[in-house]
């Protein structure tokens, strides 16, 4: 049992494990082939609770913890579901309008996310540039008590169904890092807003993935998150870290089930008249897996209990997603080998695990960027 885990979080587990598997296990083809979820996803998980775990309940929120955002993650995973972008919207753009709006802004954004009246999304990537972000072009200039919104933003989770989308726009195109502001947009209703293509990926396919254009886009003065312009950058470095711990999480439970998957397989198939786990190759491979896992389980824990006490800081979150996104990839790699040709069958949930894998260590700051960040504090 790890540390951070409690008897709440437990009867909570139940709650998220019988919701995952009622709402999310028997649609992922329906969902591959619209890239997308069902809109209703939302208000089904709203109702039961499922959304804004960790928001004060003043807000509408659950008035839990990241544990509880974990713990949700954790049962995503087992549930075998790669579309629901959940961890976008609660553990990552509920928190910025927690930790950076005002009470007003909480007050009118967070109950409604909390219901799934609004999908949430936060637009940073462009086309011309993703890790280099301080060099962002989308502009959002003041004029009077608006800000008008210029530019275009890529590979949005959640974007063709967000209601409300933070961007990182440049309020001072002058500037770099200080010349960046997040302004959120409604999206329903806004003149000049338009979404692109639902981008078609190589994995989670269901995950709504797009593209989002802003022409003019008019938005009220106090749609700024905070009260001050130029903040934005620092609000993204210090909200980045718990972006980078779920990534870590969904890592851990992703692989831990790929190789609970690959055990089943490899004792029940037979090669030569033995099961495929009866050769040393599978058994290495398998014991090595194992292995993997249960050393990213415990660093990934105390980054959880750091993170629980306040205390993660942005090294260890790199640290944290790097090494369990990069184990990740390896181990689903050895994993689907020991499928054989089934591995690559898209109706066998390693193949999935596979092509989901791949992303983790791209997005959310690639590897390399992790090992920047790092190295900047050795
Ligand atoms: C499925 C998916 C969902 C996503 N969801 C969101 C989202 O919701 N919101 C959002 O804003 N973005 C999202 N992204 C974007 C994602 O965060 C970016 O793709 C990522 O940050 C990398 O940026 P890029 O694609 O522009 O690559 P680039 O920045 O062009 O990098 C290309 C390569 O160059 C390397 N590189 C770049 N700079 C350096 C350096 N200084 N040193 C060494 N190597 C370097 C990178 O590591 C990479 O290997 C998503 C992406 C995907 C694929």
């Amino acid at each position: 049992m790890t540390s951070w885990l409690d008897e709440d979080l437990t009867a909570f587990r139940e709650l998220a494990r019988s919701f995952c598997e009622k709402e999310l296990t028997p649609n992922q083809e329906r969902w591959s082939e619209a890239k997308q979820v069902d809109r209703e996803l939302w208000t089904k998980a709203g109702e039961v609770g499922l959304l804004c775990l960790s928001i004060p309940e003043e807000y509408g929120g659950g008035g839990g913890t990241f544990a509880h955002e974990t713990v949700l993650l954790q049962e995503q995973a087992r549930a075998l579901d790669d579309a629901w972008g959940v961890s976008v919207h609660n553990g990552i753009v509920a928190h910025y309008i927690l930790n950076y709006g005002t009470e007003e802004q909480k007050r009118r954004w967070l109950p409604r996310m909390a219901s799934g009246e609004l999908v949430a999304a936060i637009a940073m990537t462009e086309p011309g540039t993703g890790s280099d972000l301080q060099s962002i072009k989308t502009k959002a200039i003041r004029t009077g008590d608006s800000y008008v919104v210029n530019g275009a933003k890529t590979f949005i989770t959640n974007g063709a169904q967000a209601g409300l989308v933070i961007v990182a726009a440049k309020t001072n195109p002058g500037e770099k890092a200080s010349g960046v502001s997040l302004v959120v947009v409604e999206t329903e209703g806004a003149q000049g807003f338009r979404r692109g293509r639902v981008l078609d990926k190589i994995g989670m396919k269901g995950q709504d993935t797009a593209e989002l254009f802003f022409d003019d886009v008019t938005i009220p003065a106090e749609n700024l998150l905070g009260t001050q312009e130029g903040q934005g950058f620092i609000q993204l470095m210090q909200q980045l870290p718990q972006e980078r711990l779920i990534i870590a999480v969904s890592a851990v439970a992703a692989m831990e089930l790929a190789v609970q998957q690959t055990l089943q397989y490899t004792k029940e198939r037979e090669a030569f008249g033995r099961p495929l786990f009866g050769f040393q190759n599978t058994k290495f491979t398998l014991a090595e897996a194992a292995t993997e896992v249960e050393v990213s389980k415990a660093f990934l824990d105390q980054c959880i209990t750091r993170h629980l006490r306040g205390e993660l800081d942005v090294t260890g979150a790199a640290m944290a997603k790097m090494w369990t996104t990069e184990r990740l990839g390896k181990v689903v790699d050895a994993c689907l080998q020991l499928f054989g040709g089934y591995g690559y069958m898209n109706e066998y949930p390693i193949a999935k695990a596979w092509t989901s894998a791949r992303v983790q260590r791209i997005f959310g700051g690639t590897t390399e960027i992790m090992k920047e960040i790092i190295a900047r504090t050795l």
